[in-house]
């Protein structure tokens, strides 16, 4: 078993003296420095001047100053901007702001992990990475719990690089819940892959299979959206909450023997399996990471192709209107959720 720590393993008093500069304030930032600034920290935002955070952060009674001045003023520095601006950002206005023994931390692993930003070896470095979407670390810290997070210590030059980043993620109330001890390799490798397989690619194919099917064979598009599409988070809330066996206790018998039956003939496992490792495999041997950094570099041709093409797709267009008619339609949260 991985090993977990809780709120008894955490002393917040490690941080104080300590100043935290929370750099970038979307989903992520605005979560973590509230947090920590509800849990006692001396928390300031880093941000560039010009951008749509600015205003928000300062709303929320932060003192916001440019990336490089908060790196300067701050002991530790958290990376909270998109992951694919990092490194440039790095470069020119953290790197050159990083005293020795301060801490350079990270909500995901990808920039680390692909050898995208290299921390001078006199810093610890450390991840903190809530399992969660930042609207819920936010909201769930205020309901008095907390969403689970990731810890993991690249570099402990100091020695205290654990006990800042336990320290860290309980004021941000992830000790609530538990912290799992990772490293950046496997929260990167493991996040990469569950996102490309199950949770977006993986899922999404299943869902737009399933509704081409059954279009295809003359059903209606809003039936085939209803079944394939709209009744798979009403499965997966089951899931959650009981595991397998607990969503097959809630549907039908006959839904429980189909499940069994067909399943493994539209995915037989030793196939798809297969496929699995390959995807796995270009995570691992950086050739995945490689081609996105390359997208970005060439301005997304490919990604904003797919991304057009998936817009105009009928079960997209046919679920924007029947969303459109739900009477709960207004409570969308369309907060980003990856990772
Ligand atoms: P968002 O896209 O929500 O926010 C990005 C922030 O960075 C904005 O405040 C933006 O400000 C700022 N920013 C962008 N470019 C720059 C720049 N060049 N200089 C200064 N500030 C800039 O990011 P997320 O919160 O989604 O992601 C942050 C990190 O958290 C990533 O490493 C991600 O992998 C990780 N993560 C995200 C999760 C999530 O739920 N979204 C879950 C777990 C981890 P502006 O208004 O100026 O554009
Ligand atoms: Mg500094």
């Amino acid at each position: 078993m991985a090993k977990m720590y809780y709120e008894k393993d955490c002393n917040l008093d490690v941080l104080k003296g300590k100043k935290i500069a929370v750099i970038g304030y979307g989903s992520q930032g605005h979560a973590h420095a509230m947090n920590l600034r509800d849990s006692g920290c001396d928390v300031i935002v880093g941000l560039r001047e010009g951008g749509k955070s600015w205003a928000v952060a300062e709303k929320d009674g932060f003192e916001v100053f440019a990336v490089a001045e908060a790196a300067k003023k701050a002991d530790i520095v958290i990376m909270l901007i998109n992951d694919e601006v990092q490194a440039g950002v790095y470069e020119s206005e953290i790197a050159p702001n990083l005293e020795a023994g301060n801490a350079l931390a990270f909500a995901h692993g990808f920039n680390i992990r692909y050898g995208q930003i290299v921390p001078p070896a006199d810093v610890d470095v450390f991840m903190a990475a809530p399992k969660g979407p930042g609207h819920t670390v936010r909201s769930q810290y205020v309901a008095g719990k907390g969403v689970p997070c990731l810890i993991a210590v690249e570099q402990n030059v100091t020695g205290n690089a654990y006990d800042i980043a336990l320290a860290y993620i309980a004021g941000i109330g992830g000790a609530r819940a538990g912290i799992l001890e990772t490293t950046f390799r496997e929260e990167t490798e493991t996040d990469l892959f569950g996102e490309q397989t199950v949770l977006c690619g993986g899922v999404v194919d299943l869902m737009q299979c399933g509704f081409e099917v059954l279009v295809e064979e003359g059903y209606s598009p809003e039936n085939a959206y209803f079944e394939c599409i709209h009744e798979l988070k009403l499965i997966i809330d089951l899931v959650n909450k009981a595991g397998v066996s607990g969503m097959n206790f809630s549907v039908s018998d006959t839904a429980e023997y189909g499940e069994y039956v067909s399943g493994p003939r539209v995915l037989p496992h030793d196939e798809i399996k297969a496929n699995m490792r390959k995807v796995l495999s270009d995570i691992k041997d950086d050739s995945f990471a490689a081609r996105w950094i390359e997208e970005n570099k060439n301005g997304r041709p490919l990604f904003n192709k797919k991304r057009e093409e998936l817009s105009a797709h009928q079960m997209e267009v046919v679920g924007r209107e029947l969303r459109e008619q739900m009477l709960w339609k207004n409570d969308n949260d369309l907060d980003s959720a990856s990772n």
